[in-house]
């Protein structure tokens, strides 16, 4: 269970897994919140779109249509492996299924057959919808399929989640056969090889990881005194986007200069990450856990 991420915490989190990331315009306000509940979130929903054509593919799911009014995902994920954002919130994209399932998805079990529909998905999942025909014919590119393992890890990374909560949305209902064309626990087979590396950051996003073809540098420890100052400066936000890359994100917006208690929660997970207890885990940095983090140098 957790709090879905902020539009700048998805961007930050698909980018940190090294994928190319497209925001639609209107994307961060474009949802269903004011038909029901988006949240807690508890795992992802794969989609396959029964279309063809990027554009076509991303105008569909931004806007719906007439039977089903959009968003119909958060992301689109074309051929060549570009993540198209079209939606932040609640989206028509899983509807209703199992609740056994979604059960065995927050216990991170596998999952039972789904056998009813008694269950709001749109409220749990984030879902991504894949340009694919689902005829069981049309490819599915290997940039494609690793775009979706990475996004898919993105969101399991940001959450703390294993790659158990990520399922087809065949596995959610009985009344749906997508994704079609690839197995679904090989699909996650790959997302928790993926989660057990670090992030790859894509070049040229801003992540500010270094001089380009240099030695990446790293921001010093401004010393454990200075965070209890309540600082702003963008050495803070560097610090959350890397707490946010490396799965340890309790932020419900942001991260962004102000040091907030988001951060030194989101922190707090990181020292647990790494082993601490007790008041070695309190949230507040110290030097050899700051230097494992390797925040980019900003100032
Ligand atoms: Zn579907």
């Amino acid at each position: 269970m957790a709090n879905p991420l902020s539009p700048d915490a998805l961007v930050s989190a698909l980018r940190a897994e090294g994928v190319t990331v497209v925001e639609r315009a209107g994307w961060r306000t474009n949802n269903r919140n004011h038909k029901g509940s988006w949240g807690p979130v508890n795992g992802v929903v794969v989609h396959h779109t029964v279309t063809s054509g990027t554009a076509d593919s991303v105008s569909l799911c931004f806007a719906g249509h007439s039977a089903l009014p959009g968003p119909l995902c958060h992301g689109v994920i074309a051929k060549d492996g570009t993540v198209h954002l079209v939606g932040n919130g609640r989206a028509n994209h899983a509807g209703s299924g199992d609740g056994d399932v979604l059960k065995a998805v927050i216990a991170e079990k596998a999952l039972p057959a789904p056998n009813e529909n008694d269950t709001d998905g749109n409220v749990h999942f984030y879902g991504f919808e894949c340009v694919n025909l689902g005829d069981g014919k049309d490819p599915w590119p290997a940039v494609q399929l690793e775009a979706m393992v990475r996004a898919s890890a993105a969101l399991c990374r940001a959450h703390g989640w294993s790659a158990a909560s990520v399922i087809g949305h065949k596995e959610w209902t009985n009344t749906k056969i997508d994704p079609r064309g690839f197995g679904m626990a090989d699909f996650r087979a790959r997302v928790a090889a993926r989660l057990r590396k670090p992030t790859t950051p894509s070049t040229g996003t801003g992540t500010g990881t270094g001089t380009g073809t240099g030695t990446p540098r790293y921001q010093p420890f401004p010393g454990a005194a200075w965070f209890r100052k309540n600082p702003k400066s963008a050495v803070v936000t560097a610090l959350g986007k890397r707490l946010i890359a490396v799965g340890c994100s309790a932020y419900t917006s942001g991260p962004g200069p102000q040091w907030t208690e988001a951060d030194r929660l989101s922190y707090a997970k990181w020292q647990r990450k790494l082993g601490y207890t007790g008041s070695a885990a309190d949230g507040w940095p110290g030097a050899t856990s700051w230097a494992a983090l390797k925040v980019p140098y900003s100032s």
